[in-house]
């Protein structure tokens, strides 16, 4: 986890933030749509593994699926993995490119680090409860 000074091209704030390697981490990134947390779900969960197998790969429906089955963020948003990353004082929406330019990122054109703009969400309270089947009935 790295730190950087970053400065909101909206509101002037000038904040740190966090970048980590998604990769060695071995997690997959969403962003909240409202409050800009970080969500980071851990690719050996048991609800991640499933889906994969069902899937096989990355599709929007593997996505969304995932997506379906998160409890929403603390504030009431909704995690998702299209969510671009937010301010977290004025929670606009600030341009990848310009976070790079600051942080002097240099990866690949298409490629990010992970991001931490605002919070970390706690992974333990992400996955929402699915009701068990009474057996008793
Ligand atoms: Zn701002
Ligand atoms: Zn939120």
């Amino acid at each position: 986890m790295k730190k950087h000074k970053f400065t909101c091209p909206s509101c002037s704030k000038t904040y740190e933030i966090k970048t980590y390697n998604t990769g060695t981490n071995d997690v997959m990134e969403l962003f909240c749509d409202y409050c800009g947390a970080t969500l980071n779900l851990d690719l050996y969960d048991r609800r991640v593994l499933e889906l994969d197998k069902k899937y096989r790969e990355y599709s929007k429906e593997y996505f969304a699926e995932i997506e379906s089955i998160l409890n929403p963020c603390e504030c009431g948003g909704r995690f998702r993995f299209d969510a671009p990353p937010r301010c977290k004082f004025c929670r606009a929406v600030v341009d990848l490119e310009e976070i790079k330019r600051q942080i002097n990122w240099w990866g690949s054109k298409d490629g990010r680090p992970g991001l931490i703009m605002s919070r970390s969400a706690p992974a333990s309270k992400a996955w929402r409860k699915i009701a068990k089947r009474d057996k008793s009935a």
